[in-house]
């Protein structure tokens, strides 16, 4: 029998798959993959609420609602009303991806602070777990998240495409953050070897896997445009890590993906 995986983190609302969405869920059941996290918040509100309703389309999908930390600067406090009329709706299960992202620095740094302060927030007062997208920042992500209650009370989250240290995974980890990891943990060369030492440092019980696709597609689809039937190269790669079997670490992400996400 083939194992059942989850992308707990996928952009398939997104342009690049609007020519062959349809085939895309296809190849992704047909792998095996069948729970989908869309991650609605690249660019603007009307980027959300595409999501919502792909996830309202599938029963095997469903989605989260926030403004992308790279998008921040254009966010206007008009955005908060139908944002927290999507995050309302029942296909919607987290508030993310939000964060900081300070490689990049697409928007500048006091805004995302402020507007990750505040997402996070919110999904403390909806009882919704935030997925948090955290580049070159972990020291700032973590004090923010806990000034807003995560690891001390129920709140809970992701932190999404872990690319930090062992001792950042540690950290997030005792906050009883999950952590979850991309196709990064199949790249050959030195760079990507901190983040599969990472992995080690999780405990089973945080560990997700997904694809972030379009982006980051794992060997042997490295350079592609990614998509969620992708993330069983990434589960085989962190089974090999982990000594356990692929079938048993498919169980073990997806159970972990319902329990952070509250899915049936
Ligand atoms: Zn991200
Ligand atoms: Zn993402």
């Amino acid at each position: 029998m083939t194992p059942t995986f989850i992308d707990s983190h996928a952009h398939i609302d997104g342009p690049e798959f609007d020519d062959d969405r349809d085939e895309v869920l296809s190849r992704a059941r047909a792998a095996g993959v069948k729970t989908i996290i869309v991650i609605g918040a690249t660019g603007d509100v009307a980027a959300a609420e595409r999501a919502v309703r792909l996830a309202e389309a599938h029963d095997d999908l469903y989605a989260t609602v926030a403004i992308h930390p790279h998008d921040v600067a254009q966010m206007d406090e008009s955005w908060w009303a139908p944002l927290r009329a999507l995050a309302a709706r029942d296909k919607v299960v987290a508030i993310g991806e939000t964060g900081l992202d300070y490689h990049y620095d697409h928007s500048p740094r006091d805004v995302q602070r402020r507007r990750f302060a505040e997402f996070t927030q919110l999904a403390a007062e909806l009882d919704l777990p935030v997925v948090c997208h955290v580049r070159d920042a972990h020291d700032d992500a973590r004090r923010i998240l806990a000034e807003h209650g995560v690891g001390a009370g129920k709140a809970r989250g992701v932190i999404h495409c872990f690319t930090g240290t062992p001792e950042d995974a540690e950290a997030y980890a005792a906050m009883g953050l999950y952590v979850s990891f991309s196709g990064i943990v199949t790249f050959k060369g030195k760079s990507a070897q901190p983040i599969r030492d990472a992995l080690t440092k999780v405990p089973k019980s945080r560990l997700l896997i997904e694809t972030d696709c379009p982006y980051l597609a794992p060997v042997p689809m490295r350079g592609k445009r990614n998509e969620p039937a992708f993330v069983v190269h990434t589960a085989e790669k962190v089974a090999g890590e982990l000594s356990m079997t692929a079938e048993d670490l498919a169980a073990l992400t997806a159970e972990n993906t319902r329990e952070a996400f509250g899915l049936p």
